[in-house]
């Protein structure tokens, strides 16, 4: 059987759509961007390194989107910055919170495109989920992502841009470095990170730096899926956590439920993990595995995940999750009791495998009421339904 799912990489890199009004974005320029910019538009020479930080730290210390409130900027300058460029945020189309604190937004991006973005309060930390692209080319048969028709890679902006949107909503202006809610970041909302490396490597390489949002790598796990080839460049270009979606120990169950697994095997992004740059005991690998009925959640396929990790000495923990059905979806969930029997046995190795609670269950009621709709409606409907139901994933995959 032909199992459909790409496995290579054939997102569209698309320029990203120029603002009606000709204006650039300051999110999303790293600092010597800015700076050039500024000069292209006739800031001097001699000024425009430190006009660059003035305007990053109005930016991304104060959340100011105003040029006009940037009050230690020449008036005629402040001018010239309001007449070329914006401090954009992506567009709310809808902002839910549950019961439990959860927030979800649902964006829209100057194109039409939407992604989603999810925040999870904790008692010790708040983690904000991340997305990197409008939907997946990768196609993993259990995800609602895969089965989006548009494809495309966020820009550096439009991925800070969410990071700036969630501080906003949680009036985390001025920056501090104590008390914040916003604490960490997971690449592990809608799309492959890695399949659009250099904009998530700039956007985060804004999000860590001093002078940006100041977030620490260790506080940032991006997730794959696999991409075996560009895992090293990620540990040192990027040197946040790591996440992969394992989800299978076997070549034939990983190929149909992962289908780039057909491309980069489990023994080969196994040694990509082993040789992760910056993984060790305090600093582990987490592995995502979704519970499958009859499919994936045996004693045997936890006995050899168990296996594997010890044979390439990985410094792993393992999230198992609960699947999370969607309309038309080809798998249940596992049975609870066979979850915690294949926690129980991951534990036992001596390998931690908490079992992931659902989160913010009641903004997400009316995902599964559409089931019935989903035939009527359009594919632009299709898709964003698509995006809820993955931010409900999000938040039972991350902490
Ligand atoms: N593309 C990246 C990051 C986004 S997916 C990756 O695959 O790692 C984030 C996590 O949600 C992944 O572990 C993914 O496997 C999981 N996931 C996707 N669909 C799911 C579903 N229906 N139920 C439970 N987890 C799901
Ligand atoms: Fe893409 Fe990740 Fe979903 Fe697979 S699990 S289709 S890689 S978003």
């Amino acid at each position: 059987m032909q199992i459909p799912g790409n496995i290579d990489p054939v997102v569209t890199p698309r320029a990203p759509v120029q603002r009606a009004d000709g204006r650039r974005d300051v999110l999303g320029l790293d600092r010597d961007e800015l700076k050039a910019a500024l000069i292209a538009v006739g800031v001097p020479e001699n000024q425009a390194r430190m006009r660059a930080s003035q305007v990053w730290h109005w930016v991304y210390h104060r959340g100011v989107t105003d040029f006009a409130a940037m009050a230690n900027i020449a008036k005629d300058t402040r001018a010239l910055l309001e007449e070329h460029f914006v401090v954009s945020r992506p567009e709310v189309v809808t902002a839910q919170v549950s019961s439990d604190g959860t927030r979800k937004w649902l964006l829209r991006a100057p194109d039409g495109n939407e992604f989603e973005m999810v925040f999870i309060p904790d008692a010790d930390r708040g983690t904000l989920c991340v997305s990197s692209q409008v939907g997946c080319t990768l196609n993993c048969r259990f995800c609602y992502t895969g089965t989006m028709k548009l494809v495309r890679n966020l820009t550096p902006g439009e991925i800070v841009g969410q990071v700036m949107l969630a501080r906003d909503a949680l009036g985390e202006w001025p920056s501090a470095q104590d008390g914040r809610l916003l604490t960490n970041i997971v690449m592990m909302g809608m799309g492959e990170p890695l399949y659009n490396f250099d904009n998530v490597k700039k956007a985060l390489n804004i999000i860590m730096d001093e002078a940006g949002i100041q977030l620490s790598r260790r506080r940032i796990t991006l997730s794959t899926s696999g991409v075996v080839p560009m895992m090293a460049r990620a540990g040192e270009e990027i040197g946040v956590n790591l996440a992969v979606s394992l989800h299978a120990v076997t070549k034939e169950v990983r190929d149909e439920i992962v289908p780039l697994n057909r491309k980069y095997g489990i023994e080969q992004l196994l040694e990509a993990c082993a040789a992760y740059p910056g993984a060790n005991n305090a600093r582990r690998i987490t592995f995502e595995y979704v519970m499958l009925k009859d499919k994936n959640d045996r004693d045997e396929d936890a006995h050899e995940l168990v296996r594997l990790l010890r044979k390439y000495r990985i410094p792993a923990k393992v999230n198992l999750i609960p699947f999370n059905p969607w309309p038309g979806s080809p798998y249940e969930c596992s049975d609870w009791d066979r979850i915690e029997r294949f926690s129980d046995i991951v534990f036992r190795a001596g390998i931690s495998a908490p079992i992931r609670t659902p989160r913010g269950r009641d903004i997400m009621a009316a995902c599964g009421q559409l089931k019935s709709e989903s035939q009527k409606i359009s594919r632009a409907e299709l898709d964003r339904i698509a995006a809820e139901k993955q931010a409900q994933i999000m938040e039972e995959t991350v902490n």
